[in-house]
């Protein structure tokens, strides 16, 4: 039994579309290995399979890339890295302690986007990220067959996989950018700072779509059955893309299937909801929200502007999940104090399923700060951390085998409760005052 209605909705433009066909990459001197590797997505392939040599660049900013002007035809480079191994002495899935649950539920509001958090990434984007955009284009105009990469946070084979750049149909294709294991790029580095040649064979194919270059949001919905109530909208959502070096289950086949199994709950019971419930399963989250926010704009409200759509006025709340598999352990308030006791109450039936805390605090990086962004109370729950940060969120790692069935059957069941008592009360929840309008490129969002 579904839902009353379904559709796919364009949310406004997205850009290309890009498929992995293969990646294989080894090395093959001085000695054979199989490399955990994996290209970046919006990569350029290697145009048929290549044999070449490994380049150590000891360059740290763009002005010292001259050096190897002439030099970079036919090679794969590795950036030297001065990098120690750290072991970790904790274990990769955790559930939070009482205690930990109640010095949480304690803490006051955390700042979303501090000056010093602001000048932090103008840093980086200037330091860092500035060297490595320089040294890509050097070495595409060189003629380099690929670079390779790693990320702090990789261990144990893990590699962290996300966007190679820009995905607008118009941007050129990106030069090829490998994420190789920490352990794997550490023996190619050692290998050369030892003087000892390196050889690695890649043969990477990669395709670009430009046919629909759209963004697409899955809405469903359950009539409202309420004379007065039915108009207003209940919604609860998970993002539906995700990377490429796994099938992204925990981040976030984890929130969307859970958001479709609170509604079938709903369905099954048979449930006449006053207010109509809307689920959304939004697209290109992992690239800014934009699934999210494009609805918002299109629906409630731009940001922007802050000129609120009637549909604002008829909004009650927003549900979300996405910290992978972990079962619900309370909800943030997003700062909306007044939600506290409503939360409170309905966290009551759950406190034996180990739901028991209300923060203020916000939590972000995810799609209810679309709707927070515009006024509208939207909340995402407190998680687990099972494997999340440490194992499978934007990893190779992130299948099937790490979702937990009890867990995920436990936060539908927590979420259909709430989407539920938000559609049943007699008024929408409360609301924060209405945010000013943030012209594009201003505060973090
Ligand atoms: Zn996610």
């Amino acid at each position: 039994m579904g839902p009353d209605r379904f559709h796919a909705r364009p949310r406004g433009e997205f850009g290309k579309s890009w498929d992995l066909q293969k990646s294989y990459v080894a090395m093959t001197a001085p000695y054979y290995k199989p490399l955990i590797a994996c290209p970046k997505a919006w990569c350029a392939g290697t145009s048929g399979p290549k044999s070449a040599s490994v380049m150590l660049i000891t360059a740290k900013d763009s002005a010292a890339l001259d050096q190897y002007k002439g030099k970079l035809a036919g090679k794969i480079l590795i950036p030297d890295l001065d990098a120690v191994y750290q072991q970790s002495f904790t274990p990769d899935a955790y559930r939070w302690t009482d205690q930990q649950l109640d010095s949480m539920a304690k803490l006051p509001m955390r700042p979303v986007d501090t000056a010093e958090m602001r000048r932090r990434r103008a840093q980086f984007n200037r330091g860092a990220l500035a060297f490595q955009n320089a040294l890509k284009s050097f070495a595409q105009q060189e003629g380099a067959v690929a670079i390779l990469s790693e990320s702090p946070r990789g261990h144990d084979g893990t590699i962290f996989v996300q966007g190679g750049g820009s995905y607008q149909p118009s941007a050129p294709e990106n030069f090829l950018d490998i994420v190789t294991s920490f352990e794997d790029y550490m023996t190619i580095v050692r290998l050369l700072r030892a003087g000892i040649p390196v050889s690695i064979d890649a043969d990477v194919k990669t395709k670009f779509l430009t046919d629909d270059t759209k963004g697409y949001n899955v809405i469903a919905e359950i009539k409202g059955a309420d004379k007065k109530l039915k108009d207003e909208i209940v919604m609860l959502g998970g993002h539906l893309d995700s990377w490429h070096s796994a099938t992204g289950a925990t981040d976030n086949a984890a929130g969307c299937a859970v958001m479709m199994e609170a509604i079938r709950i709903l369905k099954t019971l048979g449930i006449q909801p006053r207010r109509t419930i809307r689920i959304a399963l939004w697209s290109g989250e992992e690239e800014g929200l934009l699934g999210s926010r494009g609805y918002v704009k299109k629906t409630f409200a731009d940001p922007a502007n802050m000129q609120l759509l009637p549909e604002h006025g008829k909004f009650a709340g927003y549900f979300n999940i996405d910290n992978g598999t972990g079962k619900v352990r309370g909800i943030y308030l997003q700062g909306n104090e007044a939600c506290r006791p409503i939360f409170t109450k309905w966290l009551e039936p759950f406190h034996d399923l180990g739901a028991t805390t209300v923060n203020v605090s916000n939590t972000g990086g995810t799609d209810h700060q679309s709707f927070d962004a515009v006024g509208l109370p939207g909340f995402q729950f407190i998680q687990d951390e099972i494997e999340y940060s440490t194992r499978t969120h934007h990893t190779n790692m992130d299948s099937y085998n790490h979702l937990r069935e009890d867990d995920l059957k436990q936060i539908a069941t927590i979420v259909a409760a709430f989407v539920y008592n938000t559609a049943q009360r007699d008024e929408k929840l409360p609301r924060k005052p209405l945010p000013e309008p943030r012209p594009a490129g201003r505060g973090a969002f």
